[in-house]
C-alpha cells in the first residue's frame, strides 16, 4: 500500500467502521472494506484520532532525531496522531518568514517536514506545535514597537527572551504568516500552541498598541495598576478576554484558508480554572468555538489528587459536548514536583494519572521533552494503557455522563470573587466538595453557572462551593432550578457577591436559605476575608441537641432529656454533639420553619491544657440551616466553610457531613452505590444501550504524596448502580479483567460483585 493511499485514507475516509475502530493506523483490510462500505457522513480527523504523542523537540534533537526509531514507537503504542514542534520562538523546519530564527542545531535540516512526512506515511494525524509569545533580542530590536512594555518602557522579559504583545504585529501579522506558511508547504491536520495567550494576568504592558485599543473600547487610560475595585481594571480584565478570542478567531481563519475547512488552530487550554483566569483564556467561549480541546495538564499535585483528572475532563467535555475529544498532555518524565525532565515518570504514577483522566473522559496523549533519552524505562509507560485503550475505545467516547449532583462554577467567581486569592475562596471550597463526593462514591458533574438552566432537568441537587460572586441572572437560574423541586447546598459566602465581586447587602439567595445578613460586608473587607479562610482558629459546631439519642457518658445535669432520632443528616454523629470547626462565623438573622442544625462555638485556648475548656459554650449562630421550599426543593445552606476545611485538614467529620447534606437534598436520588474499603474514583456513563462504569482506585501509599510508588489492591467490593428505565441488560463484562460477570437486579438496581481492583475496572453493562 503506498503512503498517499493511507494519506487519502486519513484525510478523506470515514466509514462506520472507522468510526468505531476510532481511525487508527489503517490495515489493509481496513482500507479494502473502507472501499466496499456504505459512506456516512465525514467524521473529521479530530474527533476520530484518540490516541496522541508528543516528542518535545530539543535544538539539540535535529542533530540526533532517530525518526525510525520514533516510528516503531508510534506503531507500538497504537498512537494515531502527533505533535510536532514546527514554528514560534524558533522554527524547525526552512523557514522564510523574517526574523523566524531556526532552531539552534537544526543545520539546514527540514525536520519538522521530515517528521510531518513521516506521520502522514504512517496515517498519522499531525498537530503542527507552535510556541508564540517570546523571542529573541534580534527581534526586539527589529520591531521594539511589538513587544510588551512597563510603565517605565522597558520591556517584559522571561529569561533572554522578550515578551511579545497580544495587540502588536507580532500576533496580527508574524504568527500567521509561520502558520500560512507552514499549512501550504507541510498541510499539517492542524496547529495547537502552548503559549498562544500571551503575557498573563500579572502583567501589564503599556505599549503603544495596548494604549490606543483600551481606550478605543473603553475610553480611558489603560489602569496603572491592579485594583480590583476599579472599573477601568474590571474593564482591562475583560478586554483581555476579549482579544484572546479574537487571536483564537484570526488563527482558525488563517489555517482554513491556508489548508480547509479542517485545518485547525486549536491552541492549547489548561485544565486549571485558576490557569486559565490568569492566562484570560474564557474556557465557555473557547469550548464554544473548538473542535478539540488540546489539554495541557501533565501531573497531578498532592492537594488535588489524581481525581483531578477524571474532573478536568468532565469540567471541559461540560462545555465542549460528549461528543467532541479532549487529548491530555501526559508526562512520561518526572513532572510536577519535583521535575526531571529526562527521568521516567514511576510508572503507577504515570498510569494513574493516565486512567483517572480516561474515566473523566480524557484522550492519552504521551509526552517526552527530547527525542534521545538515556532512561528508557520512559518508553514503556505508555504502551500498555494505549494498547487497552485502543481494544476498547468504542466504550470510551461518544458517551453521556450520569450524574444526579451538580457542583457550580464560574470564571467570574474565581476572578471577582476569589481576585488574589483563588487558591483559598475558590479552589479550596470547590476541592474539599469534590473530595467529599469521590469519598462517597456520588457521582457529579462540574456544571458552568451559564449552563444551570440547560443542565438542570438531569440534576436532584445543586452544590454551590463558596461561590460568592453570583450574578442575578445566575441567582435566577439557581431559584428556578430549587422551585421546580431540586436540592442545594450552598456553602460560605454563597451569592454574598455580585459579578464584580462587590458585596450585596444580603445574600442574592437569602429566601431559598431562609438565612439573613445582618451586618453587611464592606468593599474593602478582602483582608478579613482572606485572613478568616486562611486561618485555622480553635472554633467548634455545636449540633443541634434536640431530640438526641443519650449514649452513655458523663452528664451536667443541665442537658436535654429529650430522647429520639435527630434529623437524619446527622446520621453517624450519635456519639458526638460538637465537631471540630476551625472557621469563624458571623451572627445570621433566620427565617422561621428553618431548621438550624449546628451553632458556632467561639474560639478559646489551646494551649496550656489547664485553659482549654469552652468560654463560651453556646451560641445562635448558625453554621448549618436546612430549609425546605413549597415547591418541595431542600435547601442545606452551611454557612461554616466545611468544604473549604475539608479540601485542607481533610477531617473526615467535615467529607461525611458534606456527603450527608449532598444525599439529603438530593432526596437521596443517587445512581450509585459502592461498599468496599478505599479510596476509588467512580464515574457512570451511557450510551445508547449500555452503562459504562470506571472505577479507579487511588488507594495507595502516594495518594496524597507524590509520586505512587507501588499499586495496592482493593476489594471485593459491591457495586449497585441505577438502571435507566429503557435499558434492560442482558449481561455486564469487565474490560481489564476482561471476563463476564453475574449480576442481580432488584428495585430498579442492578448488583454485582468486583473482587480486586488494581489500578482501575471499568464495567459494561448492557
Ligand atoms: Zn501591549
Amino acid at each position: 500500500m503506498k503512503p498517499t493511499t493511507r494519506r487519502a485514507f486519513l484525510k478523506q475516509t470515514a466509514t462506520v467502521t472507522a468510526v468505531l475502530a476510532g481511525c487508527g493506523v489503517p490495515s489493509d483490510a481496513d482500507e479494502r472494506q473502507a472501499a466496499t462500505s456504505v459512506r456516512v457522513p465525514q467524521v473529521p480527523w479530530y474527533r476520530r484520532t484518540l490516541r496522541w504523542g508528543q516528542t518535545n523537540i530539543t535544538e539539540i534533537d535535529p542533530a540526533r532525531y532517530d525518526i525510525a526509531w520514533w516510528r516503531k514507537h508510534w506503531k507500538r503504542t497504537q498512537t494515531q496522531g502527533v505533535v510536532i514542534n514546527a514554528g514560534g520562538i524558533v522554527a524547525y523546519y526552512p523557514s522564510r518568514v523574517p526574523l523566524h530564527r531556526q532552531a539552534q542545531h537544526l543545520g539546514g535540516r527540514d525536520l519538522f517536514g521530515e517528521l510531518c512526512q513521516a506521520a502522514h506515511e504512517d496515517g498519522l494525524a499531525v498537530f503542527a506545535r507552535m510556541d508564540s509569545n517570546r523571542a529573541h533580542e534580534e527581534f526586539y530590536q527589529a520591531h521594539p514597537d511589538w513587544f510588551a512594555i512597563d510603565m517605565a518602557g522597558k520591556p517584559h522579559r522571561a529569561g533572554d527572551l522578550f515578551i511579545t504583545c497580544v495587540n502588536g504585529p507580532y500576533y496580527a501579522e508574524h504568527i500567521p504568516a509561520i502558520l500560512r506558511e507552514i499549512a501550504e508547504r507541510y498541510h499539517p491536520e492542524g496547529f495547537t500552541d502552548n503559549s498562544w495567550s500571551g503575557l498573563g494576568r500579572g502583567t501589564i504592558c503599556f505599549c503603544e498598541n495596548c494604549r490606543k485599543r483600551f481606550r478605543e473600547r473603553a475610553g480611558q487610560d489603560i489602569p496603572r495598576e491592579k485594583n480590583w475595585n476599579n472599573p477601568a481594571y474590571r474593564e482591562w480584565i475583560r478586554w483581555n478576554y476579549d482579544r484572546r478570542l479574537e487571536i483564537w478567531d484570526l488563527n482558525n481563519r488563517v489555517t482554513k484558508a491556508a489548508s480547509g475547512p479542517d485545518c485547525i488552530w486549536a491552541g492549547m487550554n489548561s485544565g486549571s480554572i485558576i490557569g486559565q483566569c490568569q492566562s484570560f483564556r474564557d474556557y465557555r467561549e473557547i469550548c464554544r468555538r473548538a473542535d478539540i480541546i488540546m489539554l495541557d495538564h501533565q501531573s497531578r499535585n498532592d492537594a488535588s489528587g489524581f481525581q483531578h483528572n477524571g474532573e478536568a475532563g468532565k469540567l471541559i467535555h461540560g462545555l465542549l459536548g460528549w461528543d467532541k475529544i479532549v487529548p491530555e498532555s501526559m508526562a512520561m518524565y518526572q513532572a510536577g514536583r519535583p521535575t526531571f525532565r529526562l527521568a521516567s515518570k514511576p510508572e503507577p504514577e504515570a498510569r494513574l494519572w493516565m486512567l483517572d483522566g480516561i474515566a473523566g473522559g480524557l484522550q492519552p496523549w504521551w509526552h517526552h521533552v527530547g527525542a534521545y533519552h538515556e532512561d528508557r524505562r520512559m518508553y514503556r509507560t505508555a504502551e500498555s494503557v494505549y494498547r487497552w485503550h485502543r481494544d476498547h475505545e468504542e466504550f470510551l467516547v461518544n458517551r453521556q455522563p450520569i450524574a444526579t449532583v451538580g457542583v457550580v462554577w464560574s470564571q467570574q467567581n474565581t476572578d471577582f470573587f476569589g481576585r488574589d486569592d483563588a487558591e483559598v475562596l475558590v479552589e479550596l471550597p470547590w476541592r474539599g466538595v469534590m473530595q467529599a463526593l469521590i469519598r462517597a462514591r456520588i457521582p457529579y458533574l462540574p456544571v458552568h453557572a451559564d449552563h444551570i438552566d440547560r443542565d438542570r432537568g438531569q440534576f436532584a441537587a445543586l452544590v454551590l462551593p463558596n461561590l460568592g460572586a453570583l450574578s442575578d441572572a445566575h441567582a435566577v437560574s439557581v431559584r428556578r432550578f430549587v422551585e421546580r423541586g431540586g436540592g442545594l447546598l450552598a456553602t460560605g459566602d454563597t451569592s454574598l457577591f455580585n459579578e464584580w465581586g462587590d458585596p450585596r447587602p444580603d445574600f442574592a439567595l437569602a429566601d431559598l436559605f431562609g438565612a439573613h445578613v445582618i451586618e453587611a460586608r464592606s468593599a474593602g473587607d478582602e483582608v478579613r476575608r482572606k485572613k478568616d479562610a486562611s486561618d485555622t482558629a480553635h472554633t467548634y459546631l455545636r449540633l443541634s441537641l434536640e431530640r438526641r439519642a443519650l449514649v452513655d457518658g458523663p452528664q451536667t445535669g443541665a442537658e436535654p432529656k429529650v430522647k429520639g432520632d435527630r434529623h437524619p443528616v446527622l446520621r453517624g454523629f450519635e456519639e458526638t454533639d460538637i465537631l471540630p470547626f476551625g472557621g469563624v462565623l458571623e451572627p445570621l438573622r433566620v427565617d422561621a420553619g428553618t431548621q438550624v442544625l449546628a451553632t458556632f462555638v467561639p474560639s478559646f485556648p489551646i494551649y496550656p491544657p489547664e485553659t482549654s475548656w469552652m468560654r463560651e459554650a453556646k451560641t445562635d449562630i448558625p453554621g448549618l440551616i436546612l430549609n425546605t421550599t413549597a415547591g418541595g426543593g431542600r435547601v442545606a445552606f452551611l454557612p461554616a466553610d466545611l468544604d473549604r476545611r475539608f479540601g485542607r485538614d481533610n477531617l473526615p467529620d467535615h467529607g461525611n457531613l458534606l456527603a450527608s447534606l449532598v444525599r439529603w437534598a438530593a432526596k437521596d436520588d443517587i445512581p450509585l452505590a459502592v461498599e468496599g474499603a478505599g479510596l476509588i474514583d467512580c464515574h457512570v456513563y451511557r450510551q445508547t444501550s449500555r452503562l459504562i462504569l470506571h472505577l479507579v482506585n487511588l488507594t495507595s501509599a502516594g495518594t496524597w504524596r507524590q509520586p505512587v510508588h507501588e499499586l495496592i489492591p482493593v476489594g471485593p467490593l459491591l457495586v449497585r448502580v441505577k438502571l435507566p428505565k429503557d435499558l434492560n441488560p442482558a449481561h455486564a463484562r469487565f474490560l481489564v479483567r476482561n471476563r463476564k460477570v453475574r449480576f442481580t437486579s432488584t428495585a430498579g438496581f442492578l448488583r454485582l460483585p468486583v473482587e480486586s481492583i488494581l489500578d482501575h475496572e471499568v464495567v459494561v453493562i448492557g
